[in-house]
């Protein structure tokens, strides 16, 4: 039976795919179409069967049900055609599980709903993604849609790291706790770092850092989230790249007294804070060109992000109570060996070691970049979200089929 899921990852105005072999990790399409609802949307595709193809389109694309017909017509032209190579699954990237869903689950209506009533926890992300559904359902009925939510991954978190110190009323009405975020990322990465080290995962102990747009660190002991900086919402924690990360929560009434409203407060914060905020850029390349050319603002930002991230591998070391690897993964994380020397040079105490060589060198893929005498190791491990959404989603149709 075919292992292809095609995996769809739907934003408020995009689109993304991959068709993916969830047994061997092969991608033989992948695309995404942005911009879509607006008069100049954008769409690329490339697959990667017998000879590879690209194809490009611009124009109109009104909403996400015109966006997967494009992708489907695409297919078709570029091949494979979705609709004779037996898909096993679609599986969506759903970002707000709420306290439901700890693992992923095969959709029905009745999923739906409760999605659709966890949209307040997530007003950007979950109506997009209910809407990728849903128009995947209507164009390929005969197929199992799986939702594999972002939160699901940290559901098991203990209660002392998941409460907020609020009223009762807040906790109990409106579920307001700390959910925590890119729970696929760490699924995989966790697991690819505890092979990487040779150990078992459920007696390896790490703290990964995801430092994408969105950032976070997570404490995952045995295969298990314990901790993670982001809360109730992605905001929370690290300093991204237009995200305030922590902050005082008393800045937040303080700005609406200057005479913003709560409405433009949140919108400073998520839009117009973090890296962006404090250098002008939110894409940490140019940070890093900023600081390289002696700027001081890009100077701030850097130090700003790297202070933040330092104190959080102490304080998830300290809640690990013991440390094998700290794990560095996602576009930041695989690609600036500036940053990830800065997060290391102040982790001496904690018996990390960096190998400045090996962090330097050129090249992708997982590695090792601390010293063979470093107590904790320090790796690279490149996240692949979309596996690990078709392996979840495999392995449910799989266990219900
Ligand atoms: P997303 O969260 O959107 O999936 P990514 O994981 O792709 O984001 O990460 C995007 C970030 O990675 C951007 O800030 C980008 O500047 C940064 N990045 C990518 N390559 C490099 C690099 N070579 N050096 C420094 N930063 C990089």
């Amino acid at each position: 039976m075919s292992q292809l899921v095609l995996v769809i990852n739907a934003g408020s105005s995009s689109l993304k795919y991959q068709l993916v072999d969830a047994a061997t990790g092969d991608v033989t399409a992948k695309g995404s179409v942005e911009r879509i609802g607006e008069a100049r949307a954008q769409a690329q595709h490339e697959s990667f069967g017998v000879r590879h193809q690209t194809r490009k389109k611009s124009g109109s694309i009104g909403s996400h049900r015109d966006a997967l017909g494009w992708v489907t017509e695409v297919f078709r032209e570029a091949g494979p055609d979705l609709e004779s190579v037996g898909l096993l699954a679609v599986g969506h990237r759903v970002v707000h599980g709420g306290d439901r869903f700890s693992e992923p689950v095969v959709v029905t209506d009745e999923v739906l709903a409760v999605v659709a009533a966890l949209e307040p926890l997530a007003p950007l992300h979950n109506p997009a993604n209910l809407e990728g559904i849903r128009v995947a359902r209507e164009r390929f009925p005969g197929v199992p849609q799986v939702a594999v939510f972002d939160t699901a991954f940290h559901h098991g978190m203990p209660a002392h790291a998941y409460t907020y110190a609020v009223p009762a009323s807040w906790r109990e009405k409106h579920q307001v706790r700390r959910y925590g975020f890119h729970g696929t990322s760490y699924a995989y990465v966790s697991r690819r770092a505890a092979a990487l080290l040779g150990h078992a995962l459920e007696e390896t102990s790490l703290v990964v850092l995801h430092l994408g747009n969105g950032a976070s660190a997570a404490a995952i002991c045995g295969g298990r989230s314990v901790d993670t900086s982001m809360g109730l919402t992605p905001l929370e924690g690290l300093v991204m790249g237009t995200r305030s990360g922590d902050i005082d929560p008393g800045l937040f009434s303080f700005m609406v007294r200057t005479g913003m409203s709560a409405g433009e407060v949140d919108a400073a914060l998520n839009r117009e804070s973090g890296l962006k905020g404090l250098a002008g850029t939110n894409d940490f390349r140019e940070v890093t060109e900023l600081v390289a050319a002696g700027d001081a603002d890009g100077r701030l930002a850097f130090d700003v992000a790297v202070y933040r991230l330092r104190k959080y591998v102490g304080a998830y070391a300290a809640a690990l109570g013991r440390l094998d690897a700290v794990v560095f993964t996602a576009g930041v994380g695989e690609h600036s060996a500036e940053l990830r020397a800065a997060v290391c040079d102040g982790l001496g105490i904690l018996g990390v070691e960096l190998d400045a060589a090996a962090n330097a060198a050129a090249g992708g893929g997982e590695r090792r970049i601390s010293t063979d005498a470093s107590r904790v190791a320090v790796l690279v491990v490149p996240t692949n979200e979309e596996l690990e959404i078709a392996r979840q989603a495999a392995a449910v149709v799989g266990a219900e089929g």
